[in-house]
């Protein structure tokens, strides 16, 4: 893995972040084609019976697939990574690894697709779990028990944006001989780096800020360890639950402007977020960047660009005061786009009770604060001046 710059051969590792997601996993193969080429065929001829050549059957691998993957694991700093066909195909792999007792802790509020795999299928394998409050260390601490293998955590989490001290939190599993998974869906790699702050596996739904474009759906797994990667290697292969060569030829494409559309999208939030903060109707507004915000210190020593400088994510939660109609604020809304999903260039909103999170019990909801009301942004490149003015007319006419 060697580039050839001003005359000197350098290891891509060696690069900045900026650099290495543009060259990285972008070999100039045989065929001097500049960008990675799309391999679209599900089998390779072999030179004989006993093959020993790298691809044999695009389940197994293709062409495509591994330049993304090497592209991947540089975005982590890792030394293994998978593309799956999804971020929920990614969380499935990880719980795959466990057995009937076994038992994994796992952040309360997660994504609601997280949440109803681990209560309606995981919880039929016999897999022991618990939902726990991540942000609190003495939670996570006390609700270890004598089988518990692994701690999931997403952070910030999904819709509420808590946080969960990475670093803090590895030191405790590694302690109790867990494995330490980080969900890092919103804030991408550029913006929080869960391996070096200790963690064994890195998720993402790529579907969002690494695919940016809300043109695919993928997941990744990026990892450290032997003994992880062996198992995860097998039950992507194993399980059919790759990425597909034209979503990884997108995904791959993405990523190298990751920087710029992150660093747009992550300043228009702020400068949204403090917005919204002065507005009378509305009740509260969650964003990590707020000093408001709990958790603004720890988010300020665990989310770095790639220059240790704090950044905050695009994602903003707010909640419309009781009397205002939230279908009669979406009626006027343009800009911001009313769909699930997040993370891309375009601005969406959602709402979370009855979207993302539908299938967490009412009560679970109420005792979560996912209340009808709160609503949920992603923050695209627009000019941030826009998304205020269309919001502004939106409260004042529901
Ligand atoms: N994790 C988080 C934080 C998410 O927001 C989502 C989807 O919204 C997922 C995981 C699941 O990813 P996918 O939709 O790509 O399966």
């Amino acid at each position: 893995m060697y580039i050839y710059l001003k005359g000197i051969n350098v290891s891509k590792k060696n690069l900045k972040f900026d650099s290495r997601i543009v060259h990285v996993g972008n070999k100039i193969d045989e065929t001097s084609s500049t960008v990675t080429p799309l391999h679209l065929t599900s089998t390779f001829k072999q030179k004989r019976f006993e093959s020993t050549e790298q691809f044999v059957y695009a389940r197994t691998g293709n062409p495509t697939l591994a330049a993304l993957e090497e592209s991947l694991a540089n975005l982590e700093g890792a030394d293994h990574a998978y593309g799956f066909s999804s971020g929920m195909a990614a969380m499935t792999a990880i719980f795959l690894m466990y057995k009937p007792t076994d038992h994994i802790l796992i952040s309360r509020n997660v994504y609601g697709g997280v949440f109803r795999l681990v209560t309606r299928v995981l919880n039929d394998t016999g897999v022991e779990y618990d939902f726990i409050d991540t942000s609190d260390l003495n939670c996570v601490k006390k609700s270890i028990k004598k089988n518990t293998k692994h701690i999931h955590l997403e952070s910030p989490s999904n819709p509420l944006l808590e946080l969960a001290d990475i670093e803090a939190i590895s030191r405790i599993a590694k302690e109790n001989n867990c494995v330490l998974s980080v969900d890092n869906t919103f804030m991408s790699p550029y913006g929080q780096q869960p391996l070096k702050l200790g963690a064994d596996i890195v998720m993402h739904s790529t579907t969002k800020f690494l695919g940016g474009h809300s043109d695919l759906i993928g997941g990744a797994l990026m990892l450290n360890g032997d003994q992880i990667n062996s198992k995860i290697q097998l039950i992507q292969n194993t399980a059919g639950s790759l990425q597909s060569s034209f979503d990884a030829w997108l995904l791959l494409r993405s990523i190298k402007t990751l920087t710029v559309r992150v660093e747009r999208q992550f300043r228009n939030s702020l400068i949204i977020a403090e917005w919204l903060e002065k507005q009378k109707n509305i009740t509260k507004v969650i964003y990590p960047g707020l000093s408001s915000h709990p958790q603004h210190s720890l988010a300020c020593k665990q989310q770095l660009d790639p220059n240790n400088k704090p950044v905050f994510g695009s994602m903003i939660s707010f909640e419309l005061t009781q009397k205002k109609d939230i279908n009669k604020f979406a009626k006027n809304l343009n800009l911001l786009t009313l769909a699930e999903s997040l993370g891309g260039i375009k601005s969406l909103i959602s709402c979370p009770y009855s979207m993302t999170h539908a299938s967490v019990p009412v009560k679970e909801k109420q005792r979560l604060g996912i209340s009808k009301n709160l609503l949920r942004l992603s923050i695209g490149i627009e000019d941030p001046d826009d998304i205020i003015s269309e919001i502004d007319f939106a409260i004042n006419h529901c």
